[in-house]
């Protein structure tokens, strides 16, 4: 099945931080993947601007290096690299100075649709705004993406949000959560909400957990100063880790459409139930052979910031009010992965002699890697021998089935990006979500630290420490294992 790719109107990028490591790594060759689909049309232009004094031809350069490094050999086509780098230039900026932004809005086409794209450091995402303001730049239908952090608790998010909109409506706001953006997650709501066989069991009534595990093997390494500020609780859940949640657990919206769809979300958020300290793990990894421990790669010895955490969550509403929801991530873990379990009840009743086999169907959505889902259904085992039962998946994986490119699935960020120029807000959160998510946060993590908990320490490449498989194992259910 191949997916139809239909071009979007003619654009202006302003790409803020275009010599920054986002840029270099996802933006720039999420550009030029819809280039070269046919959907980023051939009178778009992308502005790179950051303060280094680059010519247009250095920053050609670093696009070119840039795609070299992080697109694929196979949509690689040198030909078409050198077109796309063609609707390239650049312009030397400074947020926190008023010299160049004239030049720069003299570069911007009146008549095509403006974006202005923040990868910068979140301090600077307001400098930016006003100067696009005072300097006539921003207009009414121009359209703005930042990146996250959003902020590192409600008052911080407040005063983003609030310096944003003095420059720009909320309707002209794109808040990136690139999870969003990934095709497993909308074909989450798909699943749910354009076939008849889930929904009437999506409920506490069938449902007897989810769980939602986003596990990186990799450290906080170079990010180490930054991540000890922001800790797994900051950087994971209250962002991405919500976002999932809140897609699982939300009402259906009457239509798939940007405000409502937040406005359900946004519901979720606000009946999350606050968070007992029993039903939080925090952990952090150890020094292994191979790598530094989390306070070493962090230069901070007696750092409390938390590399791993397991939640126990409960949602106030009828749909879902004894059912909890499980989440946990962590850095350093056994094996990079990401996905949400949404594990049913058993059978009430079993007709058959049980023989080992689960009564319990469970729905399981890959985010990564291998972007799929997979239904466990139990079944008769083939041959004579009576009734014999045995759990399988009915398994889809997306690459196998949908990938456009010979199963190359399109990067998230292509998707958001080209949202953005159809002026379809419907994957980007809103400033209220935002907000309503510290909200729930902010009280989680000022709690540990009144509290003074410390952090568990755990071994590099397991599943976290043993208190996170605990918090599972005293209500009788278990974690998907990492480890094999
Ligand atoms: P980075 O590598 O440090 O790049 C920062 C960019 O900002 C550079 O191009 C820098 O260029 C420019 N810049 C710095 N100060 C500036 C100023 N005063 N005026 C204009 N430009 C300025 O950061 P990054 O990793 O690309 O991250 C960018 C944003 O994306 C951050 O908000 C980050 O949290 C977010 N993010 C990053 C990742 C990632 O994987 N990297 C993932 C998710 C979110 P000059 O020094 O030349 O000015």
């Amino acid at each position: 099945m191949v997916s139809r790719t239909i071009p979007v109107d003619p654009f202006d990028l302003v790409l803020f931080g275009a010599t920054g490591d986002l840029a270099r790594r996802k933006i720039l060759p999420s550009l030029y993947r819809r280039f070269l689909a046919g959907q980023m049309p051939e009178e778009a232009r992308v502005i790179g601007a950051a303060r280094s004094e680059l010519s247009d031809d250095d920053f050609r350069d670093l696009v070119r290096e840039a795609l070299k490094e992080f697109v694929s050999e196979k949509a690689f086509d040198a030909d078409t690299v050198e077109t796309f780098v063609e609707r390239c230039s650049y312009i030397a900026v400074d947020a926190k100075d008023d010299a160049c932004w004239q030049q720069l809005k003299s570069m911007i086409r009146d008549d095509v649709i403006k974006a202005f794209y923040f990868s910068v450091a979140p301090s600077i995402f307001g400098p930016l705004a006003e100067r696009l303001r005072d300097h006539g730049i921003a207009c009414e239908n121009s359209r703005l993406i930042v990146e996250k952090p959003f902020g590192t608790d409600l008052e911080t998010a407040r005063k983003l949000n609030d310096k944003l909109a003095t420059s720009f409506g909320e309707s002209q706001i794109y808040r990136i959560d690139h999870f969003l953006g990934k095709e497993t997650v909308q074909n989450l709501m798909a699943v749910r909400f354009a076939n008849v066989l889930f929904e009437p069991l999506w409920n506490e009534r069938f449902i007897d957990h989810v769980q939602i595990t986003v596990a990186e093997t990799v450290g906080v390494g170079g990010r180490g100063s930054y991540y000890d500020t922001s800790g797994a609780m900051r950087d994971m859940v209250q962002n991405h880790l919500m976002q999932l949640l809140c897609l699982i657990a939300m009402e259906p919206p009457n239509q798939f459409e940007a405000d409502r769809l937040r406005d359900e979300k946004l519901k979720v958020i606000r009946a999350l139930d606050p968070i007992p300290p029993e039903d939080i793990v925090r952990g952090q990894y150890k020094a292994s052979k191979e790598n530094p421990s989390y306070a070493e790669d962090a230069e901070n010895p007696d750092s409390l910031t938390e590399s791993f955490i397991a939640l126990k969550v409960g949602i106030s509403n009828w749909r879902w009010k004894h059912t909890p929801f499980y989440l946990r991530t962590g850095k350093r873990m056994a094996r990079r992965m990401s996905e949400i379990v949404v594990q049913f009840k058993e059978t009430p009743h079993s007709i058959f002699d049980r023989d080992g086999a689960s009564r319990a169907n469970s729905l399981t959505i890959r985010l990564q890697p291998d972007e799929g889902m997979d239904l466990s259904l139990t079944i008769k085992e083939p041959g004579p021998g009576g009734m014999r039962l045995v759990n399988m998946p009915l398994d889809m994986s997306f690459a196998d089935a949908l990938g456009p490119r010979g199963g190359e699935i399109p990067d998230a960020y292509e998707r958001l990006i080209m949202d953005v120029i159809r002026g379809d807000q419907t994957l980007f959160m809103r400033g209220d979500e935002v907000e309503a998510a510290w909200s729930w946060t902010d009280p989680v993590i000022a709690g540990w630290e009144e509290r003074g908990d410390k952090p568990h320490p755990y071994s590099q490449g397991t599943s976290g420490p043993e208190a996170a498989l605990m918090l599972m194992h005293r209500d009788g259910r278990r974690w998907r294992d990492l480890e094999t």
